[in-house]
Order: structure tokens, then sequence, then C-alpha cells
């Protein structure tokens, strides 16, 4: 039986509040994400790979002859520092931008720096920031044809970029419908853009092609697949290893079991809610994802795939 869905994004004033942090993070008011005080840094990761923080999610920078290759570009207002950071690892010129997927801590840079590289992406990518779009914590306005990426892709792409083969490869229906993982095969670093929160709980996008189980299924190939001793870029995180991939990767099915065995009872969402999480995983809450909203996003994507 299929019951009348109830989304569970976002409703509750703590869920608001959630909201609220995601914005200030993610953005969502034009013009006012400055980040005034927030800093890039580059740290080095393997050959010529780098990793940058900043305000939104984690880059990737292949720095060297052939100029740089960045994965993502955070926000409009960050494009200055992120230029400076790559100035300061030998990177001027900037020739090709890799998007994960099209959310705006992500893709954000794109309009300053789309008529200096060539914008790469899955095909999704491009169709969602064509358009207006929305997710559960804000709405985009269509993106101006110089953001939009000009080479896409519907399975995967190879880009051939300082020495090494970089891979480009389509995650279907995880964090959102069109995000991809960038391999650096020779230099054995992976960018998993925002299928990987590191020890956070990740946010899922449900309004555009995103599933809870899909993401997990999704992580399970890559536990399965990479290189054991390779280096991961999360979208959100620290540096990371496989060792936290296999322990995110448990955590996702763990939590999923666990929400999925209540929701088959018929729990409502406050059951579910009041049901919480084994205590083992209380500490992955502390990001942008509380406990109860990943709860929530169990339970819709549950909703979105599976019968009671
Ligand atoms: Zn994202």
């Amino acid at each position: 039986m299929s019951c009348a869905r109830r989304s569970l994004l976002p409703t509750s004033p703590m869920r608001s509040i959630v909201a609220v942090a995601l914005l200030s993070v993610t953005g969502t008011v034009a013009g006012a994400q400055d980040f005034p005080g927030v800093e890039v840094e580059a740290i080095h990761v393997s050959g010529p790979v780098h990793m940058l923080t900043g305000a939104g999610g984690n880059l990737g920078a292949s720095v060297g002859d052939d100029g740089v290759l960045l994965v993502d570009d955070q926000f409009a207002s960050m494009v200055g520092r992120i230029r400076e950071a790559l100035a300061g690892i030998g990177g001027d010129e900037i020739r090709l931008v890799v998007n994960t997927h099209w959310h705006g801590d992500h893709t954000g840079g794109n309009a300053a720096l789309g008529g200096e590289a060539i914008l790469v992406a899955h095909e999704n990518v491009r169709a969602t920031m064509a358009v207006p779009s929305e997710t559960a914590f804000r709405a985009s306005a269509a993106a101006p044809s110089v953001a939009l990426p000009v080479v896409t892709f519907a399975e995967s792409v190879d880009l051939h970029w300082n020495g090494e083969q970089v891979k480009v490869v389509h995650l279907p229906g995880g964090h959102t419908d069109g995000d991809s993982y960038v391999w650096f095969t020779e230099s054995n670093v992976v960018h998993l853009g925002d299928h990987f929160f590191s020890g956070t709980f990740p946010f899922v996008d449900l309004k555009n092609g995103g599933n809870a189980l899909g993401l997990a299924d999704n992580i399970g190939k890559l536990v399965a697949t990479l290189p054991a001793d390779c280096r991961l870029i999360p979208g959100h995180g620290p540096l990371s290893d496989m060792d936290d991939l296999r322990r995110y990767h448990d955590m996702l099915v763990e939590t999923i079991a666990h929400v999925e065995a209540a929701w088959k009872r018929g729990a409502s969402p406050e059951d579910l809610a009041a049901a919480g999480l084994p205590a083992e995983w209380s500490s992955w809450g502390g990001g942008f994802i509380d406990t109860d909203t990943w709860i929530a996003i169990i339970a819709d994507s549950l909703e979105a795939t599976r019968e009671r």
C-alpha cells in the first residue's frame, strides 16, 4: 500500500533553524553572501592535486603546465579569493571547471569563470541551472548562459590534464540527479562532491532527483571499487580516506535500516522523529543536517521509492 506522501522538510521550527543554518552556507539571498573574513586555504593532496577550502563546497584543483582544472567554484564572491589561493600554488590560468552538481555553493563562481574556462558537468546540471529551480531550503533563478556548462555528458567523460587521466563519472539519483565524482587517476585522489559529507549527515535534494537510498547505493559501489589507498575530497568536511568513506557508508546503511524498520510498521513522521537514531550516530548531526532532518530525509526517500 502506498500512503499519502507527507514531506517532512522543512516544517517544524527546528527545521526552520536548520534551514537558516543551511542558507548561511549554501547561499540563498542574492548579494548577501560576501563571507567577510573567510579565506581560501589550499592543501596539497598528491601530485598536481590540491584541496581548497573556503565558503561552500570544498574545491579540487589540478595545478600544472596545462593550467588549472578546478572542481567546483563555491560562490561568486569567493572567486577572487580562489584566484589568489591558486596563484599562491602556481595556478594563474583557470582553463577547465568541472561542477560536481548544480547547487549554488558549488556553481556560484561559474558566471565569473565561464568567460575564461570551459565548464564541464553532467547534462542534468546544465538542465537544472538553465531554469528556475528550488531545493527544500532555497529557490534559485535561472543561471545566465555564461554560467552554464558547455561540455555535458550522460554517463562519463575523460579529461587529460597535467599528465593524467581525469575521469568524471555520473552518480545517478543520489545527492541530486546530476552528481558526478572526479577521479584523478595517477594522483589517486577522488573528489566526491556532495555524495560525501565526511563525518556528518548529508543533505539529499529530493526535489531534484536525489534520494538517500540511491546515495547509499552509490557510496557502496565506490567503497567496493575505489583504490584502498586513495585520498578523498568530500563536498563538505575534512580531507578524508577510504576508512572515512566506509564509516560514512556504515552510517548510511544502518540509519536507513533503522528508520525503514519503523516506517514499514507504519510509524508516522512524528513517531520516527521521536524514536531518533542509535546513539552511535548522534555526533553526525552536528553539521548542516541535524538528526531530525536526516530522519526526515530518509523517510521522504522511502516514501518516494518503496511500498510499505
Ligand atoms: Zn549539494
